[in-house]
């Protein structure tokens, strides 16, 4: 028997699959871990479930508590589906330019959704701090600080990371990912890094964040923007902090739609953006280390998502952007 209990129990041990097309291009095995096969859909059910569950040990859960969050949209997601499967109200705090998609997700949930402008996160009013001075006005409610708080890395480090490492039987030469938190990129660069010193851990950033010349001067500083959804940072997270980074590599919003056309027509696999921040990064990697090697990356959630903008002539033209053909 192979029955797992619940929501909770579901989320993790997703497969690791090869991008054939990128893999037979570059002559690297590079593969991806697919997250989107969470039961919420995205990588952010893990730290979801490991917040609410560190949260409830320590006893700032208590039974019909609300759980509030200020999150581009997965991690509400993720956090709304457990909300639902163990009894707690949930509030989200979201950017108005997120996409409808992840807003009406997240309403049909059941969570308490306000939509807030998009500011700095210097800002007060920036919806990461706004969610937290929601939760500490309210009884029994936790915020579940997805930037600052550890147990978002500790679900890498103690599931993604071990499954990448048995999945792979250790033959894996480079981790690379972009980062919203760091919880994903950070958790699994710190297990495999333990694992094996020679691995390499490459930060895949997007433009519009400030992490590549951290990554490469020690300097925050940034330039352009993108569509891309939940990436990219102006500041380095407690997640982010300590993490191993040998390398960083940035990729355009051109390019990152040509890699998700392909995966979609070529490996037929339908991508959120991130995903082709993704295997971006991780074809660059592979065409600077040579042909021969593994390259892991993560395929974080569905196009579905995205479908009325990454999926949509007109919107990307209106980003000045191109359809790949
Ligand atoms: N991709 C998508 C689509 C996301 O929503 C997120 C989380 N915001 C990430 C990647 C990055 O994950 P993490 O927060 O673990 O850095």
């Amino acid at each position: 028997m192979d029955i797992k209990n619940g929501f909770p129990g579901a989320v993790g041990n997703t497969p690791l699959i090869r991008l054939n097309s990128f893999s037979e291009e570059t002559g690297c095995e590079i593969l991806g871990k697919a997250e989107f096969m969470n039961p919420g859909g995205s990588v952010k059910d893990r730290a979801a479930l490991y917040i609410i569950e560190d949260a409830e040990r320590q006893g700032r859960l208590r039974p019909g508590g609300t759980v509030v969050e200020g999150t581009a949209g997965n991690t509400g997601i993720g956090l709304a589906h457990i909300c639902n499967a163990k009894g707690y109200r949930c509030l989200i705090v979201i950017p108005d330019t997120q996409s409808q998609e992840k807003i009406d997700t997240l309403r049909t949930l059941g969570a308490e959704v306000r939509t807030v402008p998009a500011v700095p996160y210097k800002d007060p009013n920036n919806y990461v701090k706004l969610s937290g001075r929601i939760a500490a006005e309210m009884d029994n409610a936790i915020w579940a600080n997805q930037f600052d708080n550890l147990a978002n890395r500790q679900a890498h480090y103690e599931t993604t990371g071990p499954e990448i490492w048995t999945q792979t039987g250790g033959k894996v030469d480079a981790w690379v990912a972009a980062t919203g938190t760091g919880g994903t990129y950070a958790g699994v660069a710190m297990f495999l890094k333990e694992r094996k010193a020679s691995l390499k851990a490459v930060l895949a950033d997007p433009m519009g964040s400030g992490l590549y010349s951290y990554a490469k001067t020690g300097e925050i500083t940034i330039m352009g923007n993108s569509i891309t959804e939940g990436i990219g940072n102006s500041r380095v997270t407690a997640n982010m902090a300590g993490a191993p980074i040998d390398d960083a590599i940035q990729i355009d919003d051109q390019e990152c739609l040509r890699v998700l056309y392909q995966l979609l027509r070529k490996d037929g696999l339908f991508m959120g953006g991130s995903v082709g921040i993704n295997v971006g990064a991780a074809v660059a990697l592979a065409k600077q280390m040579g042909p021969g090697h593994t390259i892991v990356t993560v395929l974080c959630d569905s196009g579905s998502r995205y479908q009325s903008r990454l999926y949509n002539r007109e919107w990307l033209a209106s980003k000045g952007l191109t359809m790949p053909e």
